[in-house]
């Protein structure tokens, strides 16, 4: 078994950061990468403000904070990240993208290094099949936001080996995760379940059933979930939520699948939620506005 002490990341957005968190605080080296060193500073400039915020609510110790903010080093070349024991992709959800990762990282790992994907519904047989180590890979697919949610699903490609599902099991346990394992069909179960809801929350909004206020309520108070679907589909980032429909319509091909056209015109205006600033709500001000 590859026993893991270093862990690259690709992707210090939200996701991605928040694995980093994770890892530091469990002691793990992270090598973090993104298209730019800009980008991996903003990065560990925002899990610096979250670890922060986690000591100010005694959730985490100053000194854990001050053993794991060293550990999180920057790494902007492929050579850089490869250099790890597990490679985590964490990029954008397209898959063209995250091939092209996953090629250009060949030639820079270790033989024994292990490959995740942290996709959230794109076929992990897929991705694999551009490595030279299917039998490495796997799906790690952690919830949002990272340090607070307690669930990693780990989803299996066809050709991966049992002892790579069995160390990655064992490190999501390191990290204080619960696994639930997944078959590798598109969007797995969370986001096959959850992302599909959103969609029809947004069809109800399209509709004129009610409004984003009324929607949200609805939920949150009728259905006893913690966030409303529209607030949800924003923290998840509707460039996202876009994204997992059109893997599931096209893989599953069932129009029950289709995007809600709304949800394409909020993308398309670069209305992606919290991390743009705006989507179902506006974010710029003090409090979030409703957009609709
Ligand atoms: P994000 O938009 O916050 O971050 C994506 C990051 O990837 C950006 O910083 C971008 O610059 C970087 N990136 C793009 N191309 C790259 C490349 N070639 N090399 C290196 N970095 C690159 O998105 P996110 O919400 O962090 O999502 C990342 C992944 O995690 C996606 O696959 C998404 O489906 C998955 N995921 C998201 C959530 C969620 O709630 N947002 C939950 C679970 C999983």
């Amino acid at each position: 078994m590859t026993e893991i002490k270093t862990v690259g990341i690709i992707g210090a957005g939200q996701m991605g950061a928040g694995i980093a968190h994770v890892c530091a605080l469990a002691g793990y080296t992270v090598k973090f990468n993104d298209v730019s060193e800009e980008r991996i500073a903003a990065g560990i400039a925002g899990i610096e403000r979250n670890l922060s915020r986690q000591v100010a609510r005694g959730m985490v110790t100053h000194e854990a904070m001050q053993a794991a903010m060293p550990l999180i080093i920057s790494a902007p070349t492929m050579a850089d990240v490869g250099d790890s024991d597990l490679v985590i992709e964490a990029a954008t959800e397209n898959e063209d993208v995250k091939k092209a990762i996953f090629r250009s990282l060949a030639g820079y790992l270790r033989p024994d290094t292990l490959l995740a994907s942290n996709t959230s519904s794109i076929s992990i047989t897929r991705l694999a099949s551009v490595t030279d180590r299917p039998e490495r890979f796997l799906g790690l697919h952690f919830m949002n936001p990272v340090p607070l949610m307690k669930l990693v699903e780990i989803i299996r490609g066809i050709a991966t080996d049992p002892e790579t599902y069995e160390t990655a099991v064992a490190f999501a346990r390191s990290l204080s995760k619960t696994t639930a394992n997944a078959e590798d069909f598109p969007a797995f179960i969370v986001n096959r379940v959850l992302v599909p809801m959103i969609n029809e929350a947004i069809y109800t909004l399209y509709e004129g059933v009610g409004t984003v206020e009324a929607i949200d309520t609805a939920l949150r108070l009728g259905a006893n979930h913690p966030m409303g679907p529209l607030e949800l589909g924003d923290f998840i980032g509707l460039d996202t939520v876009l994204a997992i429909m059109n893997v599931l319509h096209e893989g599953l091909a069932d129009s029950k699948y289709r995007p809600c056209p709304l949800l394409v015109k909020y993308v398309e205006a670069g209305w992606l939620g919290r991390k743009s600033g705006r989507g179902f709500y506006d974010y710029r001000g003090e409090h979030p506005v409703p957009t609709r």
